[in-house]
């Protein structure tokens, strides 16, 4: 009598499991993004959720290294950077890192063993911006995916047609600062870039907890324009001036110091939904460092994968319509991924 089970090929990406430090390449000895200190980790980019402090050796772009160096100190573990497409080999794996258009330094990390190819995307988005190279597709047997806007409602608007809508109230409102809540990482920036993209060139005023990581940025040859320091400047100085600040000063007694300020925050769709509802603000901006809805499945269209896993989000519709369409699909159950640093 035959077994048909003897016959049947291994499991697609079986060398990679999830431990409790979440996703563990097996053959190359390390975690993706762990969410405790490990002793091999491979990072895909800065954000509080995906780097952490405490590991031994780490393996990321410059940029993220730089960003972990500038958060961590001396936590940051002893770093081995690696370039966009450059291939290394770690045990029995290689791994590339090929850029994921989420923030500076952003990766997808590519990895080959046993004839397999899987990617693991980090966060991404398909959007263009000015800050970090744009996501590149890679044709894969297992294809990683986020799902933090994972639903068919999530469809962001451009975010060239958000930063016009600060513009024109900037025209309407000469007189009043206009303070936008961002968060620090990488959506501040965006912003800053986008604003001079659209030709607006007056010194953009900043919150003291955003200075360190936008010199970084500049350092990195990201090119912002003229920046000033909110918490140092005259007050007339921010009359019509754009002012940016964590979205947790925007409503705080820190925003008494602007001249008459109108209230924006740049953010993901939900969040500048609540935000919007739950606090004054004046003009939610909808710019989001993640792929919507149409961009996670235009995206998995793309590089065809035999199989997807849907880490952080909102799972169960694109699995559902991954399986539809003729592709194997699971929730992976990664603990810690939080949204709280960079939608
Ligand atoms: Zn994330
Ligand atoms: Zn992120």
């Amino acid at each position: 009598m035959h077994h048909i089970q003897a016959m049947q090929r291994p499991k697609a990406g079986a060398w990679l499991t999830v431990t409790g430090n979440g996703l563990h390449c097996g053959p190359g000895g390390f975690h993706i993004d762990p969410a405790r200190p490990v002793e091999r980790a491979v990072i895909t980019h800065g954000h509080g959720d995906h780097a952490r402090p405490g590991n031994g050796a780490v393996l990321a772009t410059a940029e993220t290294a730089a960003i972990m160096r500038s958060r961590f100190g001396d936590q940051a573990g002893r770093i081995e950077t690696l370039a966009y497409g450059a291939e290394k080999r770690i045990g029995g794996v290689t791994v590339k890192l090929v850029p994921a258009g989420h923030i500076l330094g952003s990766a997808q990390i590519v990895l080959e063993h046993g004839g397999e190819r899987v990617v693991v995307s980090g966060d991404y988005k398909r959007r263009r911006d000015p800050t970090c190279p744009a996501f590149e597709p890679v044709p894969c047997d297992v294809f990683i995916t986020e799902a933090t806007f994972g639903l068919p409602v999530f469809r962001h608007p451009p975010a060239e047609a958000e930063i016009g809508r600060l513009l024109d109230s900037l025209k309407v409102f000469p007189e009043r600062a206009h303070l936008v809540g961002v968060y620090a990482l990488g959506k501040c920036q965006r912003v800053i870039a986008l604003l001079r993209e659209a030709g607006y060139d007056a010194p953009i005023f900043l919150h003291g907890a955003l200075q360190e990581l936008t010199a970084l940025y500049q350092a990195q040859g990201v090119p912002l324009g003229a920046l000033a320091d909110a918490t140092a400047a005259d007050k007339d100085a921010m009359k019509g001036a754009v002012v940016l600040a964590p979205p947790s000063a925007v409503d705080e007694r820190w925003s008494r110091r602007l001249p008459d300020p109108l209230t924006a925050v740049a953010s993901g769709w939900i969040r500048v939904r609540q935000r919007a509802k739950q606090r004054n603000v004046e003009l939610p901006l909808v710019i989001s460092d993640h792929a919507d809805w149409d961009e996670l499945t235009a995206t998995i269209a793309e590089v065809a994968p035999g199989e997807v896993w849907v880490t952080h989000g909102r799972e169960e519709a694109l699995v559902h319509w991954a399986t539809t369409h003729g592709i194997n699909a699971r929730a992976l159950a990664l603990t810690g991924r939080e949204e709280e640093t960079g939608e």
